[in-house]
């Protein structure tokens, strides 16, 4: 492919085979994990170094040209979806563990290491890295920083914000600066928290300090099947009311239940299940009787199907194995999946899954539910053929009425996933002018010539200004 020649400049700095230009090449790169927007970057630079990430974040203010940072790609709001133009930076070869110090309890890391490999290095000290997004296996830290991350363990131990202790950040015009570190309450504004959740539009972070948390010393996971979606959400309910904070919550629905039994991933689930509802305890083992004895009374006030429980570590790979399969089981319900992420108050699940069926319904579109019940996190799956234009068109608008049934709940847009090009425009649901004025003024600031991951979280109000100088 013919590069403008400023690219040609910079390619002239990389080996040829971390500078891709190939058509075919880009092509990996033209989308996340949300299907529905596409558009190939200009070029790919694979990162190896913070200086490279330097250097090429320079080039790019010194060019007015837009970079966009990208770790696996697994986001699901079209966070790493290049704009028009763009110079991609890959992270996923600055992946390596710099320190874990066990006995203050963190970590420092590049950003491309994937998030499941920090908790096996740091499993020997007995401790381990506490969010766990379902992606585990494949994203990165970096990802994970720029949409604060949630989790199925995210429940008791928070989100990726409540563990990340310091950022080493590339700002936009090229600058290097550490904000926080491993000691706690440094006297500066947190600068930390205001990063993480930037969706890569503050700059590009090139090293990450995250606690550590001790590795439970007692886990309990169970399993409650019921044969009604209210019975499951009555139970969520109580166990959160009874003031026991479980490590997860989870809920699988009927159709999801449908897929995991037709696919490699079958748990045994009876046929008339209509919610799984997955529980997991975990902490030291005094007082977990007790509290294990409360949740099984709580589900069996809702009159289950069937309680599981496991006794031993086989066995509790057993019980999530089809939580875990889920994702993978819808992959074979249709070519495309579009994953939503919203919030309700917890009890507003009932009722708004209620709504989202008879959304899916009304717009002919297959809908299955697989959630952290818990935290009230909804994940409305469409399985679609995004080959076929009606279909992708009746795929979207049913997915922005289910978001608005969360917002007429009293929740919110996005529970994990970050707003990324997906949600950008549904903002104004949730704030005023006011307040989008005040976020879009701290990232003016950042980044006055709009040149990091622009049109993400927002509309690109300076594209127009760009092209205007062009
Ligand atoms: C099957 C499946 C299950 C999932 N389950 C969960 C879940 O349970 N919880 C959850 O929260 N999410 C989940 N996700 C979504 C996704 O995995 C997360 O958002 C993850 O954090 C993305 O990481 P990534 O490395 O793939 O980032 P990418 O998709 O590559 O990028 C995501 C965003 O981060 C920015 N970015 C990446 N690296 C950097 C960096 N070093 N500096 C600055 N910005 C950067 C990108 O520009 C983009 O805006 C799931 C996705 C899939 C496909």
């Amino acid at each position: 492919m013919s590069l403008p020649d400023p690219f040609r400049e910079l390619a002239r700095r990389f080996p040829a085979d971390r500078f891709l230009t190939d058509r075919t090449e880009l092509f990996v790169y033209e989308c996340d994990g949300l299907p529905v927007h596409r558009q190939p970057p200009a070029a790919v630079v694979l990162c190896e170094t913070r200086d490279e990430v330097v250097a090429c974040v320079k080039w790019c203010a010194a060019n007015e040209v837009p970079f966009v940072p990208r770790g696996a790609g697994t986001g699901l709001s079209g966070g790493a979806t290049p704009v028009r133009g763009c110079l991609l930076l890959d992270l996923n070869r600055m992946r390596a563990i710099r320190k874990i110090d066990a006995r203050s309890r963190y970590a420092v890391v590049e950003p491309g290491l994937i998030n499941v490999r920090l908790t096996e290095a740091a499993k020997p000290h007995r401790l381990m890295y506490a969010p766990d997004p379902s992606s585990q296996t494949a994203c990165t830290l970096g990802g994970n920083i720029a949409e604060n991350s949630g989790g199925p363990h995210c429940l008791k131990y928070g989100v990726t914000i409540d563990h990340v202790l310091g950022l080493e950040v590339v700002l936009p015009d090229g600058e290097v600066v550490r904000l926080g570190g491993p000691i706690a309450d440094h006297p500066d504004h947190d600068l930390v928290q205001l990063f993480v959740g930037a969706e890569g539009t503050f700059g590009v972070v090139t090293e990450i300090t995250l606690r550590l948390t001790p590795d439970p010393p007692e886990v309990r996971t169970f399993l409650a099947i019921f044969d009604s979606m209210a019975k499951a959400c009555r139970t969520v309910t109580e166990i959160t009311r009874s003031g026991i904070v479980p490590v997860a919550l989870e809920i699988l629905d009927r159709r999801t239940i449908e897929a995991v039994e037709a696919s490699v991933n079958r748990a045994g689930y009876p046929t008339n299940a209509a919610a799984v509802l997955l529980v997991e305890l975990d902490g030291f083992a005094a007082g977990m009787d007790e509290e294990e004895r409360a949740i099984v009374a709580m589900a069996r006030a809702n009159d289950p199907i069937e309680l599981r429980s496991a006794r031993d570590p086989a066995e509790r790979v057993a019980l999530w194995k089809g939580r875990k399969g889920a994702f993978g089981a819808m992959g074979r319900v249709d070519t495309d999946l579009y994953v939503l992420d919203g919030v309700v108050p917890r009890t507003a699940l009932e009722e708004t899954l209620e709504k989202v069926y008879e959304i899916a319904d009304r717009y002919r579109v297959k809908v299955s539910n697989v959630f952290h019940a818990g935290d009230g996190n909804l994940h409305p799956n469409i399985s679609y053929d995004g080959r076929d234009a009606d279909v992708t068109a009746r795929v979207l608008a049913a997915g922005e009425e289910m978001l608005r049934a969360c917002v007429a709940a009293g929740g919110s847009i996005s529970g994990e996933h970050g707003i990324g090009l997906e949600k950008r425009d549904f903002m104004p649901l949730l704030f005023g002018e006011g307040d989008l004025a005040l976020m879009t003024g701290i990232r003016d600031a950042i980044d006055p010539e709009g040149i990091a991951n622009p049109g993400k979280g927002f509309p690109d109000r300076r594209a127009k200004r760009r092209k205007a100088r062009a």
